[in-house]
C-alpha cells in the first residue's frame, strides 16, 4: 500500500531495522524494485533525485501511486536531495509522500531556516521531511553531488537542528560518500559518532552514500540506529553492467522487452542483498 500520513521510518526505528531507499530513474527499474520488495515482503522507499525527476518527469508519479496502492508492502515515494523551497512545493503537489530538503552546504542558521520552512509546509500537507546536517562526501563528479571533504555531524548541533526544525528524520555525515569508491580510497564509518547522535536525537537517522561500504559496517550502522539507507549506484551498476553484456552479444537486439528483463533481474539480486543486510526482509508484516 502507499504509506501516507505517518512516517514509514517510525516502525523501523521502533523495531531497529533500516528500509532501503532505492533511487530509480525509469519505469523498468521502479517495477523491478517493487517486485523484489514484494518477494521479500519488505517495506520500500522509492527515491527520486532532482536529476532523475527531470528525466522521468512528475507525470510518472500517479502511475507509481497506482502500483503502490495494489502492492502487498508499504511504499513511500520520496524526493531525494531537494535543494529549494520551490522544488519541495513541486514534490508535495506531485504526490511524493516524503521529501528531503538538503541545505547542508549552507551555514547552520540558514540550513535551519530553510528546513523549518519546508517542515511547516510539508507537515501541513501530511508529508514527512528529512533534513541533513554535516556534509556527505563525493567520490566522483558523476551522479549525486557531495563535498570533497566530509564534515562530520556534530551531536550537539544535531539536537539543536532537530529541535529547531521539527524534521522527522535526519541524514548524518559519519564517513560515507556518494558514488563508488576508487580503489585507493577506503570507506570507514564513525560508529562511535553515530551512536552519540542517535542517543541524543532519537529520531530515525539516514545514511547517504551507502554504496560500496563493507556489509559489516552497514549492518553495525543499522544496529546503532540508522533506519534508512540510500542505495543508488549499486543497483544502477548491476543493471547497466548486465545491459552492456547483453547488448554486446547481438547487435540486432533492439526491443526493450528483450533487453531489460535480464538487467532488472541482475539489479534485483543486488537489491535483495541490501534488503537482507538492512534487516528489512519480512518487516512489511509489522505495518
Ligand atoms: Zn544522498
Amino acid at each position: 500500500m502507499l504509506y501516507t500520513r505517518k512516517s514509514i521510518l517510525d516502525i523501523a526505528n521502533a523495531e531497529n531495522f533500516a528500509i532501503p531507499a532505492f533511487n530509480i530513474s525509469d519505469w523498468a527499474m521502479f517495477n523491478g524494485v517493487m517486485d523484489i520488495s514484494e518477494a521479500k515482503n519488505a517495506p520500500v522507499i522509492i527515491a527520486i533525485h532532482p536529476d532523475e525527476v527531470a528525466h522521468v518527469t512528475t507525470d510518472l508519479i500517479p502511475a507509481m501511486h497506482a502500483r503502490a496502492h495494489r502492492s502487498s508492502v508499504p511504499v513511500a515515494i520520496h524526493w531525494d536531495h531537494g535543494g529549494t523551497f520551490e522544488q519541495m512545493m513541486v514534490a508535495i503537489r506531485a504526490g511524493f509522500t516524503s521529501v528531503m530538503i538538503d541545505a547542508s552546504m549552507k551555514p547552520f542558521d540558514e540550513n535551519v531556516a530553510l528546513t523549518r520552512k519546508v517542515v511547516e509546509a510539508a507537515h501541513a500537507a501530511g508529508i514527512q521531511v528529512e533534513g541533513e546536517l554535516g556534509t556527505i562526501g563525493a567520490n566522483d563528479s558523476y551522479g549525486e553531488s557531495g563535498a570533497a571533504e566530509i564534515i562530520y555531524t556534530n551531536p550537539e548541533d544535531a539536537v539543536r537542528f532537530v529541535e529547531a526544525t521539527g524534521v522527522d528524520s535526519l541524514a548524518v555525515a559519519i564517513g560515507t560518500s556518494h558514488g563508488l569508491y576508487p580503489a585507493d580510497k577506503k570507506p570507514e564509518l564513525r560508529h562511535d559518532l553515530l551512536q552519540e547522535i542517535k542517543a541524543a536525537v532519537g529520531i530515525p537517522l539516514v545514511l547517504h552514500g551507502g554504496s560500496s561500504n563493507p556489509d559489516a559496517e552497514l549492518r553495525r550502522a543499522v544496529e546503532l540506529g540508522v533506519n534508512k539507507i540510500n542505495i543508488s549506484s549499486d543497483i544502477k551498476v548491476s543493471y547497466h553492467n548486465r545491459m552492456r553484456e547483453i547488448l554486446g552479444t547481438d547487435e540486432r537486439l533492439r526491443e526493450p522487452n528483450a533487453i531489460q528483463p535480464a538487467c532488472i533481474a541482475a539489479m534485483q539480486v543486488t537489491a535483495a542483498e541490501k534488503i537482507d543486510l538492512f534487516g528489512a526482509a519480512g518487516k512489511a508484516a509489522l505495518y
